[in-house]
């Protein structure tokens, strides 16, 4: 069973693997596995009347909680049984758990703490799919922040890195569940709102310059943060640099037009 345990990083197919496997040894209804620290919640089989628990660890790491369950009482001998066989799944299952640690990690951009821009290529292909096939509204927002080189320049880099953060906050707490965030790349976030047409997006758009010219600590005395943005609703393009490149085009405008506000990308396709 080891090997077969050891064949996968998948968390549930290993738990599947491992329970499939030990009905030989034991027969049972049902398996439970819980993990809150990774947000992990898995059932096989059908849930029994009688139950037994067991806290996964190792070292003082723990790997969730792991439950078996039939109709039929289970015996002392049975139980001792499954305790020991355990210890099969305890490696696998750790290797397992820290590699989903190590993908999500992958994910995130360490100094904003915003997905980064691997994590926004996954996340713009789904949804653009999405919208495809249920004929909905998607628009992004490219957000650069103004003058951002002389901040670094004259207060230092790690003044310039409390300002990206700062924003990167603000971004999070402006916009709404189903959207999401990326940190682009140096001073640039792009920001992906579903369900939303071109008016909705320019409102929120200018709800977040605002906010952020209102709210950021500037390191220079009596100046304000500010940032441009390039709006751009989802017009079916067929990938999402071409997307991307239209928000681009749009905040580029808006760096020309003096900074500090927000430019609109008008669709591709003409109205029919
Ligand atoms: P514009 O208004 O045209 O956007 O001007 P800008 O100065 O904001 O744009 P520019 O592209 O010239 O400068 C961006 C700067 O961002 C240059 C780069 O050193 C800085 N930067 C990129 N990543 C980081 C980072 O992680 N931390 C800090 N402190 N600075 C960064
Ligand atoms: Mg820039
Ligand atoms: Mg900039």
């Amino acid at each position: 069973m080891m090997k077969q345990l050891q064949a996968t990083l998948d968390i549930e197919q290993i738990l599947r693997t491992f329970f499939n496997e030990v009905q030989h040894l034991v027969p049972l209804d049902g398996c439970h596995y819980q993990a809150e620290h990774v947000g992990l919640m898995l059932d096989f089989g059908d849930t029994g009347r009688h139950r037994c628990n067991y806290e996964l660890s190792l070292h003082d790491e723990q790997f969730g909680r792991l439950g078996f369950s039939r109709n039929r009482r289970l015996q002392e001998r049975e139980m001792q049984l499954l305790e020991s066989v355990m210890d099969v799944l305890i490696y696998p299952l750790r290797n397992a758990l820290l590699y989903r640690k190590a993908l999500a990690t992958a994910m995130i951009d360490p100094l904003t703490g915003l997905n980064n821009r691997g994590a926004m290529a996954i996340t713009l292909n789904r949804e653009m799919d999405r919208m495809r096939r249920h004929n909905q509204d998607m628009s992004i927002l490219m957000v650069d922040i103004d003058r951002f080189k002389d901040i670094n320049d004259r207060y230092g880099h790690l003044a310039g890195d409390d300002v990206l953060r700062q924003v990167a906050q603000i971004i999070d707490t402006t916009i709404r569940g189903c959207d999401a965030c990326f940190r682009f790349g140096g001073e640039e976030f792009l920001i992906m709102l579903t369900d939303s047409n071109l008016p909705l997006a320019r409102m929120v758009a200018e709800r977040l310059r605002h906010t952020v010219c209102e709210q950021t600590r500037s390191p220079a005395p009596n100046a304000h943060v500010t940032i441009s943005v390039g709006v751009a609703h989802f017009d079916n393009e067929s990938d999402w640099p071409e997307l991307v490149d239209r928000a681009d085009r749009a905040l580029y405008q808006a760096k020309q037009d003096g900074r500090n506000r927000v430019a609109i990308s008008q669709p591709v396709t003409a109205p029919v």
